[in-house]
């Protein structure tokens, strides 16, 4: 907005500006001479071009503007055109006088009002609390220099451990420490410093390439490996570095100073705490942002479809139930798990497991009314289980379409910890109290197995693919047999997922597995699919 008003300015160069000043003159002139003389008030109209003036040029332009207007409005200006009565010298040279006082005053009014402008926007640009200059002033002369085409690499570090020595320690013990990384940075990298951040500093490095930037934080991170003494107190100060250098890393300012910020969030830190800015992350995160928003118009459209995995019990040898498991077509390359881990960071799986559970139920109904009485689970994300929201779904869904208690399972992460675990437990006690049961999925992969067995209500384990893949190797048997026979004697059920060979599957069965999961017994199928494949094995098993 104010660039486009800058733009609609005519007044865009001095001469511009000095020209319009004359031919204002030369019209007041007119205007006196039209109007019938000196005696009549259009002199007045003369101050216009010397306040632009003093407003242009200063002190010296308002001068010389008024000197103008003076003499203009001088001894070949009648008083009185009509009667051709002319000015006494002393009246203009008087008149003269008067404009070149406003001038004086005018231009001294607008340098004041200048400095104080200048040093307002000065400080505008100092961090208060370092005395550096800050963020704006950061962009800024970033923005200068990409204009300027001059190399540089940008240093950003920060104090990771800031906030806990502000919190733990003394905020003034902090605020040294600030200084400490500060005048480390001035003494290795020159005094281009910039405070961004309460814990972050940045200093451009004129001419430096990666190698060379790299050197220099190197050296800095070392400064910092030893504990630092601020006020007679060891102070282990963690700092991070991260690099970027312009023009490698892209020539458009604006994009420029956001690939900068982001170095230090990349977390790619090598040994020595440093990360140099790698556009594979930014593209990457720009990806994961379009996908959110495509995953928002899926679930607005209607582009997601579920299909089911059937399960067979090895005791019975029956299909014991089906696995639903999310299929989305504009899916961009990703499987399931990828764009389910992006709904999950962006907050939006507990939408995507509403449609889930609507769409099972809706389809646990219209098989049973095809004949087809099948129990079905759901995969939960940990973030689902922060309320009750899903257990309420439930029930309102169950009630909607009457399909029958019983039929729904869900499964649970086991590869994410959990971070609320009491109120987790007290959840998935209301959740088998309303008739589903609790699946432990991916057992063995996380890092709190055990645990969460021993302190959940789970009724079924299902012990992650990673496992059956090795089942051939005999450390890998004994660890699944041991898996197997601890569930059963705390009373669960073992499932085996992506059982896909039929040694494997006996393998299984012998070490006693309820049921298993698998290509070797069938992929996921579409919903016709599935109700076929369950009525022509019930054929065949009969
Ligand atoms: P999961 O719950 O462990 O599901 C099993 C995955 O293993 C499925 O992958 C399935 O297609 C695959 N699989 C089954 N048997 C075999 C086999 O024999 N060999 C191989 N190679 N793979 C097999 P899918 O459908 O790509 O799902 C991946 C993960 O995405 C799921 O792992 C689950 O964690 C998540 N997921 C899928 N649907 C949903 C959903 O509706 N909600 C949530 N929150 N997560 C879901
Ligand atoms: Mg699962
Ligand atoms: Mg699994």
């Amino acid at each position: 907005m104010k660039k486009a008003a800058r733009d609609l300015c005519v007044f865009k160069t001095p001469a511009v500006k000095a020209g319009f000043i004359l031919i204002s003159i030369l019209a007041v002139d007119f205007m006196v001479l039209f109007a019938g003389g000196t005696e009549f008030a259009f002199t007045h109209l003369m101050y216009i071009p010397i306040i632009l003036s003093a407003f242009f040029f200063g002190i010296k332009g308002a001068i010389v503007a008024a000197l103008l207007a003076g003499i203009s409005l001088g001894p070949w200006m009648p008083v009185n055109v009509k009667l051709g009565v002319m000015q006494s010298s002393g009246g203009w040279a008087l008149r003269t006088a008067i404009f070149v006082l406003t001038g004086t005053v005018l231009g001294d009014l607008m340098r004041q009002i200048r400095i104080n402008m200048e040093t307002r926007l000065q400080r505008s640009w100092i961090n208060e609390d370092t005395g550096l200059p800050n963020i704006k002033k950061l962009k800024m002369d970033i923005d200068d220099r990409i204009r300027k085409r001059e190399e540089f690499s940008l240093v950003v570090v920060r104090i990771t451990n800031l906030d806990h020595i502000n919190r733990y320690v003394d905020y003034r013990v902090g605020e040294k420490a600030v200084f400490k990384v500060i005048g480390s940075l001035e003494s290795l990298m020159g005094r281009n410093v910039y405070s961004v951040f309460p814990n972050e500093v940045a200093v451009i490095l004129p001419g430096y390439g990666l190698e060379r930037a790299y050197a220099a934080a190197r050296k800095f991170q070392e400064s910092f490996q030893k504990p630092v003494v601020i006020g007679k107190l060891p102070v282990s100060l963690i700092t991070k570095c991260g690099i970027s250098n312009y023009p490698l890393h892209g020539g458009d300012p604006v994009d420029l100073f956001k690939t900068m910020g982001r170095t230090l969030d990349q977390d790619r830190f090598d040994g020595q705490g440093i990360a140099v800015y790698d556009d594979s992350v930014s593209r990457k995160n720009k990806e994961k942002y379009e996908t959110l928003i495509a995953l928002y118009e899926a679930l607005k459209n209607d582009e997601f479809t579920l299909v089911y995995q059937p399960i067979f019990d090895l005791n019975s040898n029956k299909i014991a139930g089906a696995e639903a498991l999310l299929r989305w077509e504009n899916s961009r390359n990703m499987n399931t798990a990828e764009f389910i881990q992006i709904a999950e960071d962006a907050g939006i799986i507990g939408e995507i497991t509403k449609w889930v559970l609507e769409n099972v139920i809706c389809q646990l109904k219209k098989w049973q009314e095809q004949g087809v009485k099948i129990k079905a689970s759901i995969n939960l994300s940990p973030r689902d289980l922060k309320s009750d929201v899903i257990l309420r779904h439930t029930e309102n869904s169950m009630q909607t379409v009457e399909a029958g208690r019983n039929m729904l399972d869900y499964e649970l992460t086991e590869r994410v910890l959990i971070e609320n675990i009491s109120e987790v437990e007290e959840l998935l006690r209301r959740i088998r109290a309303a008739g589903s049961k609790i699946l432990l999925d991916d057992f063995g992969t996380g890092y709190n197995s055990l645990i969460q067995l021993i302190r959940l209500p789970i009724d079924c384990v299902k012990v992650d693919k990673a496992f059956i893949d090795h089942i051939d190797k005999e450390s890998c048997r004994i660890l699944i047999q041991e898996i197997i026979s601890t569930a059963h004697q705390l009373g669960k059920e073992v499932i085996a997922e992506g059982v896909e060979t039929e040694e494997q599957m006996l393998l299984l069965k012998k070490m006693k597995c309820d049921q298993i999961q698998g290509y070797y017994f069938s992929k996921p199928l579409r919903p016709e699919e599935f109700r076929e494949f369950c009525v022509s094995f019930d054929l065949l098993n009969v």
